[in-house]
């Protein structure tokens, strides 16, 4: 199923991409001028707390500037770097990144910075180490670090995946299950999983205001994930009905435009 999926991904990218870049070897060098020339960026997005709307941690979103203002969004971007390998370098930068980010986000008050994972550098029998490395290169807390990761990462390698989860978390690395309600898994599969939080997709909230079956749906996938002891974010929240309908709901946590869009980290205290 996961092979599946990922054969889906790079069809959209041929098609998207096929405007920008002339062939997938193009797509790959310009890739690696984008490392070397430093066009690379991060950008973060708050998290708050329903209860009181605190920030309560940011989401490192990788951002591309191929020319000055152009930004190639990840969706574009990230599913080729995963089949061609240079998601390793890619990510190991932004895991470096944001570990640095977080550090310095802590003198305006406790917050974690929260990392998408690549499922290949996820896969590679490094990974652990290399976080761990990194982490103290940095002087990154691993509370200060939580991982971002989605269903087929545990679907291609259930027991190697739950086993190293396993272990960073007792390291107090927390783990995301990012956009929830998207998979396929089985509801007996989620509960054996090493995952603190579940993070709603967005598409879940965007029809909160138009469709009945819509409410009745996030309900009903927030009560899920709270029945297996996961803390529930919900992503993509843009307007203040959203906000207090995910509230009422029981939602722990909510991210979106409303609350802040991902901006680069000098720009998250201005004004
Ligand atoms: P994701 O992890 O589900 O990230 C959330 C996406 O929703 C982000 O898109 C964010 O900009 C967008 N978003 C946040 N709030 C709102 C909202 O209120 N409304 C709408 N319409 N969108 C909202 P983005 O930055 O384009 O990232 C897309 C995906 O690319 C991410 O989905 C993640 O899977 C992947 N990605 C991003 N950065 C990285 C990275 O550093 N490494 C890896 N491996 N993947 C990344
Ligand atoms: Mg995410
Ligand atoms: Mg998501
Ligand atoms: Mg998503």
């Amino acid at each position: 199923q996961a092979k599946r999926q990922g054969h889906n991904h790079v069809q959209v990218y041929q098609e998207s991409m096929s405007l920008q870049f002339k062939s997938s070897a193009a797509m790959r060098s310009s890739l690696q001028e984008a490392i070397e020339r430093n066009q690379l960026a991060l950008h973060y997005q708050p998290i708050v707390r329903c209860s009181d709307t605190a920030t309560v941690g940011y989401e490192a979103l990788l951002r591309w500037e191929r020319e000055p203002g152009r930004f190639i969004p990840p969706s574009e971007f990230i599913p080729l770097a995963e089949m061609t390998g240079q998601i390793i370098p890619l990510s190991e930068w932004v895991f470096r990144r944001a570990c640095e980010a977080a550090v310095q986000l802590q003198q305006h008050g406790p917050c974690k910075v929260a990392v998408n994972l690549s499922t290949l550098h996820f896969n590679r029998s490094e990974f652990k180490g290399f976080l761990e490395r990194t982490l103290e290169d940095t002087g990154c807390q691993p509370q200060w670090l939580e991982l971002e990761l989605t269903e087929s990462i545990l679907m291609e390698n259930t027991d190697y995946a739950v086993d190293i989860l396993q272990s960073l978390r007792d390291k107090q690395i927390s783990i995301s299950l990012d956009d929830f309600g998207t998979g396929f898994s089985s509801l007996s599969y989620l509960r054996r999983l090493p995952v603190d939080k579940v993070k709603i997709d967005r598409s879940f909230v965007a029809g909160i205001k138009t469709h009945r079956s819509d409410r009745v749906l996030i309900g009903s996938v927030i009560k899920i994930a709270q029945s297996l002891n996961f803390k529930v974010v919900a992503e993509g929240v843009e307007t203040p009905q959203q906000a207090e309908f995910v509230t009422e709901l029981g939602c722990d946590y909510m991210q979106g435009f409303y609350f802040g869009r991902p901006v680069p980290l000098d720009d998250l205290f201005e004004s």
